[in-house]
Order: structure tokens, then C-alpha cells, then sequence
């Protein structure tokens, strides 16, 4: 199918997309695989949609649907799920909830869908569980918890510190509530779809445990936000794993996918179905890089804080949202470069990175 080459960016004309242009309409599911359909919901971010995914199954018994990913609890995603249930499942039931992880985006309307129809959530238990703490905080001072991570690592914006305790970006907001219990999905496991078998893999980095599904014999993988075709996955350090390193995390689960066909048919959370699995995990692998030796040499010149960093990873206008990320995202390239014993984290009012010299003995 024709492409528009004007739309797309220099490592997105190396993938192919097998339905060119085709967005689904809003309420319209359009089927990507025998049995797999393709639904698109909004979302109220810079980010503006979700792809959800229906796969015809049978289960205990029953005919009916399984659904991957469900979109934020807001009110058009809830009458854009009747207007499906009642003109696009022929009569049937939906039989399941399959959740990649926990973001608002693909979790929120899981306690709805699950409840709706009187059936399980399957999930990772980290990110269930997960969830449930970020709802139910054990930690009542959770924003300044953020605060002060945000101000330690240099950030005195207030449009930005302020959007950190934004009601609105709160997890809560977003995922009000969770089915009482879930089924676990976890790295290996095969779940029967329809009668085709999908195989569970686990992604880290991006979400506490990630869940991408791949079947063999359709050759299609659904994702996530593991591989996204037009945008890098987001990699973030937050403040309730301040220490952490989830570049290396997900640069070390890439390699999983990178094990399937090349030319799988991967669909994706965001952007368009693709073929060009291994030239996008190939693509990803050399932004980071490439992002990791900006690093370093702005690091060679005077010690820099996250903030810094962000400056020089993220040269375009940022809101006080999307600045969160950036900067979460900025930490995880210095954490990597921390880990790797090419910098010295130093703590202080606000935390520094700079050069270590010559390599530390193991
Ligand atoms: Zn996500």
C-alpha cells in the first residue's frame, strides 16, 4: 500500500507497514491478523492515542473476545467500549482483560471491563501489585516524595514541580481502582487465544514487568510499549526506585525480541502496525547509544546534574508533563553510564555526574 514518505521520519522509512495509512475510526475495529483486531482510543496527552487490541477466543467453555490493554477511565474510552460491545462483537461476550502493564493508558478501565463482564484481569503480578500500592499508597507523603526526588536532581521550574503533584497526572486519577484479584501472566507462560497459542515475554525498563504476547504460527507479536515503530519507549528513573538502572534493563530485553522472526507483523500500543522488528530494535539500540555519547561528553567538559542532561538530550519546548519524563528519561542514560563505571554519581543538595577517569578494578 502507497505511503506517505512526508510523514515519516528517516528510521521509520526502514519498516514497512503493511496497511500504509489505515487508521481505524473511532468506534470501527479493523482486523490486522485472522482473528486479531486493531481498535484506536484517545488519549488527552501530547501523546494523543492508544492501540487496544480484540482477539476472537474461546474460553471455559464460552465464545466470545479477549481484549489487550483497555485505555485510561475516562468517559469517551467508556462509550467507545459500548458502542463495540454492542455493533462490533457479534453478540459476544468478552471473556477476558490482558494487560501489557500498568500505565494509566493501558490499565485504567481494567477494574470497568473486568467488572462489566464478570471476568479476570491477566496481568504480571509486579505490575498488579504495583498498581495497588501506587493506589493504595503505603506512604501518605507520596507527592513530596517526588518533589524531592525532582529538586535533588536539579529542577526548581514550578510549572514543573507542579505538575508533579498535578491531580490530574495522578496515577489514581488515571486508574481509580483494580479487579479484586488477577491471573499472572509471567516470561514463558502460553496462554491459548482462540485456539492459537501466544507466548508471554517479559520486557523491564519501561514498566516494573512488562508482558509483550507473541503467536508462532500467526507470527504476530502484540508489543506493547516494548518496540514502538515511530517514538523510543519512554526509560525513566523514578523517585520510588530512585537508584535504578532501566536502560540496561530494557536494552537487555530488546535482545528477546530480537529472537523472534524478522518478519513478524508487531503491533504496537502507539503508531502503526510494522514489519521490521529487528531493524527497529537495531534503531533503538543506536539512539540510545548515540544519546549515552552526548552524555559523555557534556559530562567531560564540568560535572552535570539531570537537569543539565535533560538540556542536552531534549533540545525541543517541553511542558511541565512531558518534562517529568524527559527528565526521568535523562537519569536513566546517567544511571547507565553510573553502572557502567564511566561516572561518579555525587551526592549533594542537588546529585552530580562526572568522569571517572580511568576504570575502577572490579
Ligand atoms: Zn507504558
Amino acid at each position: 500500500m502507497k505511503q506517505n514518505p512526508h510523514n515519516m521520519n528517516a528510521d521509520e522509512k526502514e519498516l514497512d507497514y503493511p496497511l500504509g495509512e489505515h487508521l481505524p475510526q473511532p468506534n470501527v475495529m479493523t482486523e490486522v491478523a485472522p482473528g486479531v483486531y486493531w481498535l484506536r482510543m484517545f488519549l488527552p496527552f501530547a501523546l494523543n492515542h492508544i492501540n487496544l487490541w480484540l482477539l476472537r477466543d474461546a474460553y471455559e467453555g464460552r465464545e466470545g473476545w479477549a481484549i489487550v490493554d483497555c485505555c485510561l477511565d475516562q468517559a469517551s474510552a467508556r462509550e467507545q467500549w459500548h458502542h463495540i460491545f454492542d455493533h462490533s462483537l457479534e453478540g459476544l461476550p468478552v471473556l477476558r482483560v490482558f494487560v501489557t502493564h500498568l500505565h494509566p493508558d493501558h490499565l485504567g478501565l481494567a477494574h470497568w471491563l473486568c467488572d462489566y463482564w464478570k471476568v479476570p484481569l491477566w496481568i504480571s503480578a509486579t505490575d498488579f501489585h504495583t498498581a495497588h500500592t501506587l493506589i493504595h499508597p503505603s506512604n501518605p507523603q507520596q507527592g513530596d516524595q517526588a518533589l524531592t526526588f525532582l529538586k535533588s536532581h536539579g529542577v526548581t521550574d514550578e510549572e514543573v514541580l507542579n505538575a508533579a503533584t498535578n491531580r490530574n497526572f495522578q496515577f489514581i486519577h488515571m486508574v481509580p481502582a483494580l479487579p479484586k484479584h488477577f491471573v499472572r501472566l509471567h516470561d514463558g507462560l502460553s496462554v491459548t487465544i482462540g485456539g492459537k497459542r501466544w507466548r508471554c515475554i517479559s520486557g523491564y525498563g519501561h514498566a516494573p514487568e512488562h508482558i509483550a504476547l507473541y503467536c508462532d504460527s500467526a507470527n504476530v507479536l502484540i508489543s506493547g510499549d516494548m518496540v514502538l515503530p515511530r517514538i523510543s519507549t519512554n526509560i525513566s528513573v523514578y523517585d520510588s526506585e530512585p537508584m535504578s538502572n532501566p536502560l540496561q534493563l530494557f536494552l537487555d530485553s530488546l535482545k528477546k525480541f530480537d529472537q523472534l522472526p524478522a518478519d513478524c507483523l508487531c503491533l504496537p500500543s502507539h503508531g502503526k502496525p510494522f514489519r521490521g522488528l529487528h531493524i527497529r530494535i537495531a534503531q533503538l539500540a543506536r539512539h540510545h547509544d548515540e544519546r549515552l555519547q552526548e552524555l559523555r561528553e557534556a559530562c567531560a567538559q564540568n560535572p552535570i546534574n539531570a537537569v543539565e542532561a535533560m538540556a542536552v538530550l531534549f533540545k525541543r519546548d517541553l511542558d511541565g508533563h512531558q518534562t517529568m519524563f524527559a527528565l526521568g528519561e535523562s537519569l536513566a542514560h546517567l544511571h547507565w553510564l553510573w553502572y557502567r563505571g564511566e561516572l561518579e554519581r555525587v551526592a549533594g543538595d542537588v546529585v552530580r555526574f562526572k568522569p571517572i577517569e580511568a576504570e575502577l578494578p572490579h
